[in-house]
């Protein structure tokens, strides 16, 4: 086994392989570009080299200067991840000149499984099924068209160097193919430096489902059974699972076959995944199901965990074994399915802006419990921490969220509460549009096609679950209790606003989704009210279980979580999350938390300046100190009445999310 590896890639997937190499004793060394100096997978490294500017092309991509790190640092091995130059045959090749291993297929496989035709070709001769189509090299227009015309269509036209559902059309009527071709052309030569497409039958309605292998330098194959990839967003895949739902034990002896045998066909060594379209007539008949060869991934995919999840296998750690030239450690009738697992990428994104790419800093990022990477019930494989950026320059995908159950339905149930409890702040993600996803009727009966999301789209898109009722009454429960908390005494006995007599009441008002909206809260001798608009006042009560609120509103009561940031109060709970605006300046000015009666800072940043000194009297309201934060300026301000007490950092210092920035005395 190896002494030492370099991981030339970044993110989860450099943290994931690091994960492995230290539980079997191995050295790491991180690669990182400006961008990532700070970044986890650079702290989750031995060692690690810095080895260009912050675009993949100055530095992840650089593999003479990776090739060079290795050597300089001593790394016997180079693990390539995904992405980047993990399916780049020079850069394999580069290795082994170079007198390293890598970790992956021969520089031979990857070259030819890297073009969609060449490899379609190729399977045609080993016998593997292919979709209807043409994959030839003359690639004159009228030819590609009359083509089509004679598969019929709908085709898709694919870009022969593509991939990561980049470079691909369908055409669904003969006088469109023309335009799309053209387009499809251009988008290959910009993304991939070669315009060659190959024209396939579009496949309706049909499922992703992809076959895990692994075959050792000996000549040994396995396939470690199916994914099922179906639910895609622009032909991206959202959500994997293990195993295929509606598989049968025939079908999957007959996909895991043909999988084994393409990989034979180019002398496979390492992981590798082969995808395959899978017609279906119904959703649960497997005896009706065709299987088409689509590509070979020559590299470990990122949704692995799920294989991981119902084998108990660790892929990192076989990736390893193999490149040091051990045999695969278990034969075909010895590889375990355990139950059900499922996989959901969190992306930086907006759903409902057609999955627009997000970037900011997570202020904040708290998870659900997990056990980190090894086999369990609830997995988070990611490559960031809180106060880290998601940046222009890489992916967009913040971590993956794998859960695994007896069967499918609590598979399911564990997912939707495990994304209940991951909540972020500072971008937007596609949680919430992942919760809905898991609610649907397809999914959750298990209707899986690659047009799922389509299909529903009318439950997915602009969808809140959470009222404003209940964002409300957080902000204003929140509000109270920070008050109480620093006044150091019940809010409710005789103080300002609040009198002892009978009735008070306070005006709150917010902005809810683009909506003005006021509320009402009073005390009377039986506890607070709280009255939404013109709506009839409800009892609210609450209950502090660390951080979580209970709130009772009503008769209704629900757990609740509240992050602040400037104005905006995210609210989280069992059912959803929502954002609310606070617009009441005066009790509200800048961005302080005041939870558990602490003046924090909201987010991670740097003090500008103190605006008052140890001592000095301040008013509710009175700015506090200056915060920048995300190139904005935040101000602390004082949730009530008091004194200053002692001052806790100085300008200029870099504080983190959550710091206590000074003492009210
Ligand atoms: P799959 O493994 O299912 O085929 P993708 O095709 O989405 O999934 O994943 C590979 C893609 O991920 C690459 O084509 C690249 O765009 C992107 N990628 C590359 N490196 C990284 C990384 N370190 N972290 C996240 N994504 C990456
Ligand atoms: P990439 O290299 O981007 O992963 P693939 O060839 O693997 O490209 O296809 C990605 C996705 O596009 C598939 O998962 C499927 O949803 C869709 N797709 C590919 N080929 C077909 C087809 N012939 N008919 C219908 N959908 C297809
Ligand atoms: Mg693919």
């Amino acid at each position: 086994m190896f002494k030492k590896i370099l991981i030339a890639n970044r993110g989860e997937i450099a943290c994931r392989v690091a994960a492995t190499a230290q539980r079997l004793g191995i050295q790491t060394v991180a690669v990182y570009s400006d961008a990532d100096a700070q970044a986890k997978h650079v702290a989750a490294c031995d060692e690690a080299v810095h080895i260009g500017g912050s675009a993949p092309k100055d530095s992840y991509l650089q593999w003479q200067r990776i090739i060079e790190a290795a050597r300089a640092t001593g790394a016997q091995a180079i693990h390539p991840g995904y992405g980047f130059l993990s399916e780049n045959e020079d850069f394999a090749q580069a290795c082994a000149d170079a007198g390293l291993v890598f970790i992956g297929p021969p520089a031979s496989a990857i070259a030819a499984m890297g073009l969609k035709a060449e490899s379609k070709r190729l399977m045609d001769q080993a016998g593997v099924p292919l979709v209807p189509g043409y994959h030839g090299a003359d690639q004159d227009a009228a030819l590609l068209q009359a083509q089509a015309d004679r598969i019929g269509y709908p085709v898709l036209i694919k870009a022969s160097a593509g991939g990561g559902g980049k470079g691909m059309r369908a055409v669904e009527r003969a006088e469109d193919f023309a335009e799309a071709l053209a387009s499809c052309k251009r988008e290959a030569i910009n993304s991939f430096g070669d315009d060659a497409v190959l024209i396939e039958k579009y496949v309706q309605r049909p499922r992703h489902i992809e076959i895990q292998v692994f075959a050792d330098s000996l000549g040994n194959c396995v396939y470690l059974h199916e994914r099922d990839c179906s639910v895609q967003r622009r032909h991206q895949k959202v959500l994997e699972e293990a195993p295929a739902p509606g598989m049968s034990e025939h079908l999957r002896k007959r996909m895991g076959e043909a999988a084994v045998a393409a990989a034979q066909a180019v002398g496979y060594v390492g992981a590798g995944t082969v995808e395959f379209i899978v017609e279906q007539t119904a959703y649960d008949q497997p005896e009706t199901m065709r299987f088409f060869f689509m590509e070979m991934n020559t590299r470990l995919q990122v949704e692995h965990p799920v294989t991981e999840a119902i084998t108990g296998l660790d892929l990192v750690e076989w990736q390893l074994r193999v490149a040091s030239g051990e045999p695969l450690p278990l034969a075909q009738e010895q590889i375990p399915m355990l139950g059900h697992a499922i996989e959901a990428r969190i992306c930086a994104e907006n759903p409902d802006k057609q999955f627009l790419p997000a970037t900011g800093v997570l202020q904040v990022y708290a998870k659900p419990a997990s056990t980190s990477f090894s086999v369990g019930a609830v997995r988070i494989d990611d490559g960031v921490r809180a106060g880290d950026a998601i940046s222009p320059f890489y992916d967009s995908m913040v971590a993956k969220l794998i859960v695994h159950g007896q069967t499918r339905e609590q598979a399911l149930a564990r997912l939707d509460v495990a994304l209940s409890q991951l909540h972020i702040v500072g971008l937007n993600t596609n949680v919430q549009f992942l919760r809905h996803v898991l609610a649907t009727e397809s999914f959750s009966r298990a209707k899986l096609d690659t047009a799922l999301i389509e299909r529903e789209r009318a439950h997915l898109f602009h969808q809140e679950r959470l009222g404003a009722e209940l964002a409300v009454a957080a902000v204003v429960a929140h509000t109270v209790q920070a008050e109480q908390a620093l006044a150091g005494d019940d809010p409710f006995s005789a103080r300002d606003g609040w009198c002892s007599h009978g009735l008070a009441q306070r005006r709150f008002e917010f902005d809810f989704a683009g909506q003005r909206l006021h509320a009402q809260l009073s005390y009377g001798r039986d506890g607070l009210r709280l009255a939404l608009g013109e709506q009839p006042a409800q009892a609210l009560r609450t209950e502090w279980r660390g951080d979580e609120l209970v709130l009772h509103l009503g008769a209704r009561s629900e757990r609740t979580r509240l992050y602040w940031q400037g104005e905006v109060a995210h609210v989280f709970s069992p059912r959803g999350a929502t954002r609310i605006t606070l617009i009441d300046a005066l009790a509200h000015a800048g961005g302080s938390e005041h939870e558990s009666g602490r003046l924090t800072a909201p987010m991670p940043g740097k003090i500008v300046s103190f605006l008052v000194k140890a001592g000095e009297r301040v008013s509710k309201g009175q700015a506090l100190a200056l915060m920048e934060a995300m190139k904005m300026e935040h101000t602390i301000a004082a949730p009530a009445d008091g004194q200053v007490g002692e001052l806790l950092y100085a300008p200029g210092d870099q504080v983190a999310e959550g710091a206590e920035l000074l003492k009210m005395a």
